[in-house]
């Protein structure tokens, strides 16, 4: 299969936080992706931006050394990485002063698409916002990129909307979900609405239950001061796992645009019920023998932020009545997983009387590792020696149906390409990120209130114990991670 490549217009990026940790590790090295493959035209300029006082000449440097360490190596690549270095340029401005702004502006093109990437702590949004309308670089069809986390809860989520509008229309924010970005969440769109095979089925009449799973095998390394002020409810679920519910779940937008989808996705948000208590399972992973744990890592030996959070939720909808999406995600599990598993139904009677029983199919939607999609289906077992059932799987691995050379795109390459197209499909509107911290703010209430502590799991494990029986209380069980 070839993948054709199409040019975006010339563009200024502004990148702010160029120095930082994202932007050396995904966003700089993605556009040097697409550099690559000829997306990004010789006319762009990528303008790295930070307090940080240096010349252009030391930012390519640090440019060319992030590049080495996070890309494989390409042949192509001495020559390229030269020619992508030309189009970066480094202006060092603070966003709580005036100072660096006006020389920022003096560099920008007036005729060439123009987007502002807050690659920054969302306390400095509203500063560079403000700085981009009063130095006159906010102009109407400029775009500006937010990163994550958006907001702790709704209220501050509609403080940041409220401060990115002063300044910037909503056709022109940009709010970063780095999932949506990925090929596998893009083809569960495909796979339900360009195929005519699965949208029957998909309904509570054929599907028992849906699983999402975001499994980490790492801990919280770097990042301990932010993650326990915020745990994996904050972190991941409020976000990525209720935005891959939406697109599970949500029914079929009229036409795939950006609002015709995003409509379809706040739809669902606001459907989901309450959750129980009874219906969460919140964990903390303990310390090994010479392996600290969660409360080790954090410093706070009385911290009740959770690494772990297993739920059930119910979509108060006709197409979802009675079916359970559980949801799980955290941090020292088994192992490294992303994925989407859809239980259908048992098939209502067997004919095979004397075999062991026949499952549900399932289908399992890999967003990592080797994203790809999976139908686990039940035939006979093949020889002679008896009728018996096997399931086996019906396996499309992308990265073998696209081709050896086929290298998937990291979710930052596309979204970096689809802010200079103008496309706001695969980024989550204002509206949408407020509906979801209405849904998850009395969740977290609830535990805040009561003052639970999270269960404690051992690591390497798939979470603790009462996450196992959620699941088992139903009659299911969870899929194995990394199973
Ligand atoms: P980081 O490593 O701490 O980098 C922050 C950047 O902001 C640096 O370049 C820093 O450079 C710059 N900066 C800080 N204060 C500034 C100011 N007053 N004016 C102008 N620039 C300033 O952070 P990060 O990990 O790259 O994260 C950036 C954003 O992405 C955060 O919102 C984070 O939550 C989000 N995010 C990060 C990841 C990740 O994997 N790292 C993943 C998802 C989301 P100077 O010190 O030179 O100013």
């Amino acid at each position: 299969m070839v993948s054709r490549v199409i040019p975006v217009e010339p563009f200024d990026l502004v990148l702010f936080g160029a120095t930082g940790d994202l932007a050396r590790r995904k966003i700089l090295p993605g556009l040097f992706h697409r550099y690559e493959v000829g997306q990004v035209p010789e006319e762009a300029r990528i303008i790295g931006s930070a307090r940080t006082d240096m010349n252009p000449d030391d930012f390519k440097a640090d440019v060319r050394a992030a590049i080495e360490e996070f890309t494989p190596d390409t042949p192509s690549r001495p020559a390229v990485l030269d020619r992508f270095l030309g189009c970066l340029d480094y202006v060092s401005v603070d966003a709580m002063s005036d100072a660096g702004w006006a020389a920022l502006n003096d560099r920008l093109r007036p005729d060439v698409v123009r987007a502002f990437y807050l690659s920054v702590g969302p306390s400095l949004f509203a500063g560079i916002a403000e700085q981009l309308e009063k130095h006159g670089m906010a102009t109407p069809d400029a775009r500006i990129v937010v990163e994550k986390p958006f907001g702790r809860n709704l209220e501050t989520a509609r403080d940041l909307n409220a401060s990115l509008r002063k300044f910037f229309q909503e056709h022109q924010i940009y709010r970063i979900d780095h999932y949506l970005g990925k090929e596998t969440v893009q083809n569960l769109m495909a796979l339900r609405f360009a195929n005519s095979l699965f949208e029957p089925l998909w309904n509570a009449t054929h599907i028992d239950h849906v699983q999402i799973t975001v499994a980490e095998s790492l801990g919280i390394e770097g990042r301990e001061a932010y993650y326990d002020h915020s745990g994996a409810m904050r972190d991941m679920v409020q976000n990525h796992l209720v935005q891959l519910l939406c697109l599970t779940a949500m029914e079929p937008p009229s036409k795939f645009t950006p609002n015709a989808v995003r409509d379809e996705k706040v739809k669902v948000i606001e459907a989901l019920d309450p959750v129980a208590s009874t219906d969460i399972a919140r964990g903390q992973y303990r310390a090994l023998e010479g392996e600290d744990g969660y409360l080790d890592h954090v410093g706070d030996p009385q911290s009740r932020t959770e690494s772990f959070i297993a739920m059930k939720v119910r979509i108060a909808n006709w197409r979802w009545a009675g079916v359970p999406f559980y949801l799980r995600t955290g941090k020292r599990l088994r192992a490294r997983v992303s994925e989407i598993m859809v239980q259908f139904r048992d098939p209502p009677h067997t004919i095979f009387p004397n075999v062991e029983p026949v499952h549900g199919n399932k289908l399992i939607i890999r967003l990592q590792p080797d994203e790809g999609i999976t139908l686990r289906t039940t035939i006979k077992d093949p020889g002679p020696g008896g009728f018996r059932l096997a399931e086996v799987p019906l396996d499309m691995s992308f990265a073998e149906a696209l081709g050896a050379d086929s290298r998937p795109q990291d979710a930052y390459e596309r979204l970096v390409m689809d802010v200079i197209r103008g496309d706001q499909t695969l980024f989550m509107r204002g509206d949408e990120v407020e509906a979801a911290w209405a849904w998850a703010d009395p969740i977290i209430e609830g535990w805040e209130r009561t003052r639970d502590r999270p269960f404690p799991y051992d690591q390497g494990s798939s979470g603790p114990e009462e996450a196992l029986m959620l699941m088992h209380r139903d009659g299911r069980r969870w899929r194995q991670i990394g199973g």
